[in-house]
């Protein structure tokens, strides 16, 4: 009885804890930051995070520790990925400080087929298995977008003139968010493109790469500072049988987590941390409300909450990944982070 509670409580969100290696760039590791422990309540599922001599222990769905591959972690949402096929509506976040090891989770480098991230991989699972569902008479349409949001405005990465790297793409576009019935969003004059295959998709995935980038000094640097937001809607008919279906998978590489206090920002600087402040709080106070079933839930409070409101209730599926540093200079932001998720989880 007790257990069923504990279900029911969690709803469909999920979160999973991914810990990159120590990189040459990082602090001399004296002592380990994390450990994970192997007792048979938490193996796989525990990290203890070490400051100042005391001992923090969490518990996630699962752990994944600095030896774990992208192609280990994409087998734990693979089936996730799937049911945006059979009809969910899925979100896949990836939240942490900067240099946490989100955008290599997310995309990887697309260039090296090992350490190609859960996006690419994804992609490549969605038709696939589109293909193979072609024997049993389902045909499937698939529409791709791509935005970013910085300082609580939406951008379209996909528009032919978002080159010029103004805001809104220069274009003075709106880019209202809507609703509709069917709990269908409506980015107005956001760019949809048909996609058939992972070559299109690959391609539009660079077109936006490249958009992010135009007119950025550092392209690391601004894109820690928006978060990604990747859109692939699915239309499925059975020819046979006459059923339907319509999915959607997003995949989204928040804007680094770390603290005010931290980057001791002024002026524009100030402002696009209060932003990314004032979203990823949205965020966690929304998956919160849902994991409690609580009635009100407050997906107004941000356009990233607003923008994925049908994707993140009713029985749509959220997986978060929190991902963690063990460079001993981030303790401190591990810390929030694996609190932020806690509470979320
Ligand atoms: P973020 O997007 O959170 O700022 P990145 O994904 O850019 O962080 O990761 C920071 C650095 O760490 C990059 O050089 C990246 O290639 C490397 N990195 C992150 N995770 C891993 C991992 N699991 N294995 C190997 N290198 C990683
Ligand atoms: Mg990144």
């Amino acid at each position: 009885k007790l257990h069923n509670t504990i279900l029911e409580l969690k709803g469909n969100i999920r979160v999973f804890c991914r810990v990159r290696p120590l990189l040459p760039d990082d602090g001399p590791a004296a002592e380990a930051t994390v450990t994970f422990p192997s007792s048979v309540e938490s193996a796989g599922r525990g990290i203890d995070l070490y400051q100042s001599g005391q001992k923090y222990p969490f518990t996630f769905d699962k752990v994944f520790d600095h030896n774990t591959t992208q192609q280990e972690v994409f087998m734990e949402i693979s089936q996730l990925v799937q049911s945006a096929l059979d009809g969910y509506k899925v979100c896949i976040f990836a939240y942490g400080q900067t240099g946490s090891g989100k955008t290599y989770t997310m995309m990887g480098r697309p260039e090296a087929p090992l350490q190609k991230g859960l996006i690419p991989r994804s992609l490549e699972q969605v038709f696939q298995t589109s293909q193979a569902l072609a024997v049993q008479g389902w045909k499937y349409k698939m529409q791709a977008s791509m935005l970013e949001i910085y300082n609580e405005s939406i951008r379209d990465l996909l528009s032919p003139r978002s080159s010029n790297g103004a805001e809104g793409g220069g274009t003075g576009k709106q880019y209202t968010i809507r609703h509709d019935a069917d709990g269908n969003t409506c980015v107005s004059d956001l760019t949809i493109v048909d996609v058939c295959s992972i070559r299109e998709v690959s391609n539009l995935l660079q077109q936006a790469a490249q958009s992010r980038s135009v007119g950025k000094t550092d392209m690391n640097e601004h894109s820690s500072r928006s978060h990604f937001v990747f859109t692939l809607r699915i239309y499925g008919v059975n020819e046979s049988t006459e059923q339907q279906v319509q999915g959607v998978l997003n995949l989204i590489d928040l804007a680094g987590s770390e603290r005010l206090s931290r980057s001791g920002a002024t002026g524009e600087r100030l402002k696009e941390t209060q932003a990314i402040n004032k979203s990823l709080s949205s965020l966690s106070d929304v998956i919160f409300a849902l994991a409690k079933k609580e009635d009100h839930v407050p997906f107004r409070n941000s356009k990233l909450t607003y923008l994925l409101q049908p994707c993140l209730g009713g029985d749509s599926k959220t997986l978060m990944f929190v991902n963690v540093s063990p460079d001993p200079s981030s303790v401190g932001e591990s810390l929030c982070s694996l609190r932020f998720a806690a509470r979320v989880n």
